[in-house]
């Protein structure tokens, strides 16, 4: 019989979220301060063998989803490698990676062979001088990522696009036509209170149930359905391929449906985007604790998932960036 994790709520976790790196080679104004300096250390970071371990305790307890995420994943050295150690782990049925595309033009195929199938690909504007302002990277070069990807042969690709006020919400209508185009999934998401940037955003938030008003007056859009278990909510937009996911943290949010927990790149796992709730593998590890030792600490893990973020009741709370939690 399939082992099964359950959390305090009655929630089973099957999902991890595993960040590879908090660096990344983009400073996203509502993510990554650009003055920001207080990474981890490399002897910091779990290796791909203490990594595969605690993927391991967590595949025995019953996880069958793995997202790769950072930080900017494509930043870790020799990410395929670890990608193939991954997907030798048996009982995962799913993994998947969260990439900027800065760098994936060129490996994406390498990634593909190693065993990531789907991939989702962050993209708030398609116009190269807001692209800049908004990330202060180059548009081209996640573009030509994207082509990649596609040639790749990873599907479905999903395009991952943070909708602000007076930034970017004046480009749905373009992304989606640029989605219908290239036969990719969209994906639009509220700015989050997480750490001083994403509060600093605040300012910009959109609540997606106006823009979901706005676009059903230029598309007719039906109820769609898309595999992956995560929060997003589909509509499809009729006559064409496109489904529209709407990832409403904010003005609605999933807390219910939690399925997942974050282990970031020092070791801790976090129990709750929007909270501080943590249990610290990397001292277990380090003191060469048992497999069997292992699978019962990544149980007590998950005992101390919460029940819900806090994020407008206590929009201070969260201090680290999302690209130490792994977004
Ligand atoms: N670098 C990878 C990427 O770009 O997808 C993975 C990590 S990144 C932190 C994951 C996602 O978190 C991105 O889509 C980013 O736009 C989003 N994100 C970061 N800060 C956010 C915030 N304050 N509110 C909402 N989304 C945020």
């Amino acid at each position: 019989m399939k082992q099964q994790l359950i959390d305090p709520f009655g929630r089973s976790v099957e999902y991890i979220r595993l960040s590879v790196t908090d660096r990344c080679d983009l400073r996203c104004f509502y993510c990554l301060p650009g003055d920001y300096r207080d990474f981890s250390e490399p002897e910091e970071w779990l290796s791909f063998d203490e990594i595969e371990r605690v993927i391991h305790a967590f595949t025995v307890l019953g996880v069958r989803r793995v997202r790769v995420t950072g930080g900017e994943p494509l930043v870790r050295k020799n990410l395929s490698a670890l990608v193939t150690q991954l997907s030798d782990i048996p009982g995962i049925e799913d993994l998947s990676l969260s990439t900027n595309a800065v760098a994936l033009s060129r490996q994406a195929a390498a990634l593909k062979t190693a065993g990531i199938s789907r991939i989702n690909v962050s993209l708030d504007s398609l116009r190269a001088d807001r692209f800049k302002e908004i990330t202060r990277g180059n548009l081209d070069k996640v573009i030509d990522g994207l082509m990649a990807a596609k040639q790749a042969g990873f599907k479905p690709i999903k395009i991952n696009m943070v909708l602000m006020k007076d930034v970017n919400d004046d480009e749905v209508e373009d992304m989606i036509e640029f989605c219908i185009e290239h036969g990719f999934t969209l994906r639009l998401i509220e700015t989050m209170p997480v750490g001083d940037t994403g509060r600093s955003a605040t300012s910009r938030y959109l609540s997606l149930q106006n823009v979901k008003k706005r676009l059903a007056e230029r598309y007719e859009l039906i109820p769609g359905v898309m595999p992956g278990g995560g929060p997003a909510r589909y509509l499809q937009v009729a006559g064409t391929d496109l489904r529209i996911g709407f990832i409403t943290p904010i003005s609605q949010h999933f807390c219910e449906t939690c399925n997942r927990v974050r282990l970031a790149v020092d070791g801790t796992l976090y129990l709750c985007l929007g909270q501080e709730h943590k249990f610290e593998f990397r001292p277990l590890l380090r003191a060469g604790i048992s497999d069997s030792d292992l699978i019962d600490a990544a149980r007590s893990a998950i005992a101390l998932k919460p029940e819900r973020h806090e994020f407008l009741e206590k929009p201070q709370q969260v201090v680290r960036f999302m690209a130490k939690t792994g977004g």
